[in-house]
């Protein structure tokens, strides 16, 4: 199915600032809570659209990415979703603090997990560096990436328990994960030492994981690296974060983008472009080349008749994609002359010929290009 435009979503303008990002937000999700519209599947998908919207435009390099690539950005290649909510206790846990003050506080305790069994919590994002080929960047590639994240253990079902036990509330702080202390008129909380501030205890640890539900390892996948992205952009990899705990969704990594120089191509906004050197007569007299493009492919380019050094002739629809927009930039070719710097006899001897026949020809315009051969090589 065809995501919408997160934007189009929240409905607010694609330069909203945040506070306009959680006006709107709020607004949907009183109109579409769950709690207001029981068994209502079509509000439900509605809360569960809006608050992935917000959870994208709310978090600043979620959004750049969004701004930058679009859905396409958001996850594994194009296609790929966001931060999609399966459980609403999720975005409850996750936003409850946007629906704090118009649920009375009823919302945010929902999410909250019974202190018997631990608390869900989210992995942390990941980053990683991402050097490419600029050749690499123009057709678009498939990256294997290389990293030590947390797992989640399928031993224990990410429990942290051994089969067939559960964890147990702990009795010292009687799932609070705190203890209060008196002391004359004041009062003061501090953690739990017997749980570690948990609320909960695993007397039957997994073994694998030692009661943890995740453990590190080094993994490796590959990731598609649309065509079109360049140096600075950061690629969001959803759920290749480290994994949650005790059930808790994974985050996410996020792969920043660096193209490497090439020695013939460079970029410029959309465009490719290339240096060519031709030699004065080609210039003079035009000509018909074949020309090889960063993807290997070739084309053939006519240099008109008396063509200019620094003329800028165009394939267009031959550069780079436009992740966001669509379309592809231009391939442009800056022509050049090349000078030589040894010359035959036979040569030197035709070209003081020529610079003879031209005489003073280039006066009127200004240099006196003829006393300048006269002063060097005659
Ligand atoms: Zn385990
Ligand atoms: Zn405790």
């Amino acid at each position: 199915m065809q995501k919408r435009d997160y934007y189009q979503i929240l409905g607010v303008e694609r330069n909203a600032n945040q506070e306009d990002i959680k006006k709107a937000y709020r607004k949907l999700a009183l109109q579409y809570h769950p709690d207001r519209n029981p068994d209502n599947k079509e509000a439900e998908n509605k809360f569960k659209e809006a608050s992935e919207a917000y959870d994208v435009l709310s978090t600043p390099e979620k959004r750049k990415a969004y701004d930058q690539f679009g859905h396409a950005g958001m996850g594994q290649g194009a296609g790929g979703g966001g931060a999609q909510y399966s459980d609403l206790n999720d975005i409850f846990e996750q936003f409850g603090d946007v629906f704090g003050d118009l649920f009375g506080g009823q919302a945010s305790k929902r999410g909250k997990k019974s202190k018997s069994s631990p608390m869900q919590q989210r992995g942390h994002d990941l980053s990683q560096y991402l050097k490419i080929s600029l050749k690499d960047s123009y057709i678009g590639c498939k990256k294997e990436i290389d990293i030590y994240r947390y797992e989640k253990c399928e031993q224990c079902d990410h429990t942290g328990c051994k089969a067939g036990t559960k964890s147990d509330i702990c009795n010292t702080c009687q799932g609070t994960g705190s203890m209060h202390y008196r002391q004359g008129f004041f009062t003061y909380s501090q953690h739990c030492s017997d749980c570690s501030g948990q609320g909960f205890k695993i007397k039957n640890q997994c073994v694998k994981c030692h009661g943890q539900s995740r453990y590190q390892k080094y993994e490796k996948f590959s990731v598609n690296i649309p065509a079109g992205i360049y140096t600075g952009a950061e690629l969001r990899v959803a759920g290749k974060g480290d994994s949650g705990s005790f059930g808790g969704p994974s985050g996410d990594l996020y792969l920043s983008i660096e193209v490497e120089i090439d020695t013939k191509f460079y970029r410029r906004e959309d465009d490719l472009v290339s240096t060519l050197n031709l030699t004065y007569p080609q210039l003079v007299l035009g000509c018909q080349l074949e020309l090889e493009n960063v993807d290997g492919s070739r084309e053939v380019i006519k240099i008109p008749r008396g063509c200019k050094v620094g003329e800028e002739i165009k394939f267009s629809g031959k550069g780079f994609a436009r992740i966001q927009r669509g379309g592809r930039g231009d391939w442009v070719i800056i022509t050049q002359c090349h000078i030589p710097t040894k010359l035959s006899e036979e040569a030197k001897k035709s070209l003081l010929e020529y610079s003879k026949q031209i005489g003073d020809s280039c006066q009127s315009s200004g240099g006196g290009i003829s006393g300048f051969f006269k002063k060097f090589l005659g």
